[in-house]
C-alpha cells in the first residue's frame, strides 16, 4: 500500500535545524508580541522554503492543528478551511437529464 504522503519533502525543508522552535508555541507564556515576532521569522523561512507548497498541502489535507505550516499559521489555515466550506454550501449540485 503506497503512503498516503510522499514524505520526502521533509529533508529540503528550510525550518530543519537550529530555526525548528520558530514554528510551534512554547509551552509557557508567549506575550502576544513575541507570538507576532516569532511568527514573522517563521514566515520568513517559509518564504524561502523550497518545499513551501507540498508542506501547506499536507497540513491542510491533514488538518494540522498546531504550528506554521507553509507559511501560514493555524489560524490562517482554519480561515482558509472554513473559507472553503462555506464555498462548498454554495455550489450547486450538478444537474443531468
Ligand atoms: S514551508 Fe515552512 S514549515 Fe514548511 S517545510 Fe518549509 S520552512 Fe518548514
Amino acid at each position: 500500500m503506497a503512503p498516503l504522503f510522499n514524505e520526502s519533502w521533509h529533508l529540503r525543508a528550510a525550518c530543519r535545524g537550529p530555526e525548528t522552535h520558530l514554528f510551534f508555541a512554547p509551552s509557557r507564556f508567549e506575550r502576544r508580541d513575541e507570538r507576532a515576532r516569532r511568527e514573522r521569522r517563521a514566515k520568513e523561512v517559509c518564504a524561502r522554503c523550497s518545499v513551501r507548497d507540498e508542506c501547506l498541502m499536507q497540513a491542510m489535507s491533514t488538518s494540522e492543528p498546531f504550528g506554521i505550516w507553509g507559511g501560514q499559521t493555524e489560524s490562517e489555515r482554519r480561515r482558509v478551511h472554513l473559507a472553503a466550506a462555506e464555498a462548498a454550501k454554495l455550489t450547486p449540485v450538478p444537474f443531468s437529464v
